[in-house]
């Protein structure tokens, strides 16, 4: 996995935050379910680093961090 997706826990478990991301993110990434956030495990290499789902989000709650390869571990987070 190249990816990890973490949403904050109180905007994970806001209804307007978890409709905004799931309908920004064009690889579907977020789910709403139920009004809260669900990641999609299955989609996450699919992360073209397009930042839509953190300007949908408040400032700090979603953090994409890029990952590679696990002896040489790279990573850096985007976020705002
Ligand atoms: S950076 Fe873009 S593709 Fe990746 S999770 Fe956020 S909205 Fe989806």
């Amino acid at each position: 996995m190249f990816i990890r997706v973490e949403v904050d826990g109180s905007a994970a478990s806001d209804p307007a935050v978890a409709k905004q991301l799931a309908a920004v993110c064009p690889v579907d990434i977020f789910d709403d379910d139920a009004g809260r956030v669900r990641i999609v495990d299955d989609n996450l290499d699919e992360c073209i680093l397009c930042a839509l789902c953190l300007d949908a989000a408040p400032p700090g709650a979603v953090r994409v961090i890029k990952r590679y390869d696990g002896d040489k571990l790279l990573e850096a987070a985007l976020h705002r």
